[in-house]
């Protein structure tokens, strides 16, 4: 089968939830036995979101391949189980990088190069997942076949920066044919005062996108309250589409219910029958049936404390919603409370953790906060409550042990103090070097060996101590520290056999005392959830 195209719009305002239904449609698919992939281009001018702001943009979520990449990959990966790459994630300012590069090289020489078609054939290039035919081409790795390429763009229809990419679609779409599908979202406000539902932003927002040249063949409209047939229909006739094709997504107790109701009202079937394949049976779909039932009868509220310094719910997206997973496998409700770091004080800190079964200690930059969050890890220390610090986090607690048990007041990371003898956590060699800020931390996967007997053996089971997790940092721990770590209860679990960095510590007498120098969280999806996360949600419910 050729590959096919679905290409997901958003129109009227932003927050919608294209990701979730891209990430649906993704499962969907792949439960009909389809091979599928889905991308993500944003219309920012960043290379990449590595260097934004959290409060900017969210978490950056990181590949296998150590690229930094857009939060909803996140949900592609933990709805799909797919694992991204960095072709999976597009930005204006990486497309204009190749072509101005491709242009300093002279690959255009005598040519003016336009957005039309310069900019717009490089997107649609990616848009295809093409590799890269010019004399100095090497940007996309070729690939297997995929059945179904479902490409979502950022932002609202009608934002001038994101008008070359419609252009792209516009031309592929005119190009594949019935090989490809547009699927465009949009929002059906319900008016209080006139107690109505109303569908002129939708009429408008479409509007816009015929301008633009894209007949949509399938509309999702977001909304809070249901809507009835008369409201489809006149969506549908206002907007030329099938009223089989006009779908609603009503908001859901849970984003996991999402691919459930979206098959129930055919959008899988949809969008076949558009593309002209047979629609066959109704996929059953019982692992996620199972995972939803889970959901609904995890009752028990198990609390658990993020101790951060980013009050935003997207800030730590993937830790959260790992923290959620785990919690329904091990039939608990994961109810979550942001700590904010910058406000412990030891004066306050049993207070603030008051009532926690357990906390994480979030990942991080910079020095904003960073003394709260070693309270924190004292406390829950000494009190032997569960603690689970992720990078950042993980080199708190080594901190906060290395002040209070090896008697180092002055240790610290060199992060946050260029001068302490006790530098604990320090540089990686490979970075001291490094000046340029983007993408050059140490990213992506890479293999650690687990101690065999250890507390985070046994979370993985024991059935295999070579894992492999993602990374995204620039400072390590200090392993002229080792031996004296070791001699008083925190112990190097988990090495990296390349280059012998400590990757995970534990404190084995304690209920739960695990740093891991790489993020779990990235690599939890609900078919699977991640095992670090599974223990510690264990032995917080106990
Ligand atoms: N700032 C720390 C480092 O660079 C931790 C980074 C993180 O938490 N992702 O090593």
């Amino acid at each position: 089968m050729d590959t096919k195209y679905i290409f997901v719009t958003g129109g009227v305002v932003s927050s919608l939830g294209k990701g979730i239904i891209s990430a649906s449609i993704g499962r969907l698919l792949q439960a009909r036995g389809y091979k599928v992939t889905i991308q993500k281009f944003d219309p920012y001018i960043n290379i990449d979101p590595g260097t934004l702001n959290p409060y900017e943009h969210g978490e950056c979520y990181v590949t296998d391949d150590g690229f930094e990449t857009d939060l909803d990959l996140g949900h592609y990966e933990r709805f799909t189980g797919i694992h991204t790459t960095r072709n999976n994630s597009i930005t204006t300012g990486r497309i204009y990088k190749t072509v101005i590069d491709r242009e300093r090289r002279g690959d255009y020489l005598g040519k003016t190069i336009q957005v039309v078609p310069h900019i717009t054939d490089e997107i649609k290039r990616r848009m295809l997942r093409e590799s890269d035919n010019s004399a100095s081409g090497n940007s996309c790795v070729p690939e297997e076949q995929l059945d179904f390429v479902i490409t979502e763009v950022g932002g609202t229809i009608g934002d001038i920066e994101s008008a070359p990419f419609m252009e792209a679609i516009r031309q592929l779409r005119w190009q594949l044919g019935r090989n490809a599908v547009s699927v465009h979202l949009t929002y059906v406000p319900y008016l209080k005062a006139a107690d109505e539902l109303k569908t002129k932003p939708t009429q408008h927002s479409v509007k816009e996108l015929q301008g633009m040249g894209i007949q949509p063949d399938i509309l999702v409209l977001r909304t809070e309250r249901h809507l009835d047939d008369h409201i489809r229909m006149k969506v549908a006739s206002f907007c030329n589409v099938d009223l089989e094709c006009v779908v609603q997504s009503e908001d859901m107790p849970s984003i996991y219910e999402v691919p459930v109701n979206m098959q129930k009202q055919g959008l899988d079937a949809a969008i076949l029958r558009k593309i002209g394949i047979p629609v066959g049976e109704t996929p059953e779909m019982k692992a996620w049936h199972d995972f939803l039932d889970k959901q609904r009868n995890a009752k028990r509220e198990v609390h658990i404390g993020l101790v951060g310094k980013y009050d935003l719910q997207d800030a730590y997206k993937s830790i959260r919603e790992s923290l959620n997973l785990a919690g329904i496998y091990n039939a608990v409700k994961a109810r979550l409370h942001f700590v904010n770091s910058e406000e412990i004080t030891q004066e306050n800190v049993a207070e603030k953790l008051d009532g926690l079964a357990g906390i994480v200690i979030c990942p991080g930059f910079g020095t904003r906060g960073i003394e709260g969050k070693i309270i924190a890890a004292e406390y829950t220390r000494t009190h032997d409550i569960p603690t689970f610090g992720i990078c950042l986090g993980m080199q708190m607690m080594v901190i906060e042990f290395a002040r209070n048990v090896l008697g180092y007041k002055d240790a610290n990371s060199r992060e946050m103090d260029e001068k302490t003898p006790h530098n604990v956590i320090d540089i990686m060699e490979g970075q001291k070097s490094i000046t340029q800020m983007g993408g050059t931390m140490r990213l992506g996967a890479y293999d650690c060996e687990l101690k065999e007997g250890s507390r985070v053996a046994e979370a993985y089971s024991n059935s295999q101590l070579s894992i492999s997790e993602r990374h995204r940092h620039r400072y390590e721990f200090n392993n002229a520290f080792k031996e004296e770590y070791e001699s008083k209860g925190m112990k190097c679990v988990g090495i990296n056999p390349a280059a012998n960095l400590v990757e995970i510590v534990e404190i084995p007498e304690k209920r739960w005392y695990i740093g891991t120098q790489f993020h779990p969280e990235y690599s939890s999806t609900v078919l699977n959830p991640h095992p670090l996360f599974m223990s510690f949600i264990k032995a917080c419910a106990q």
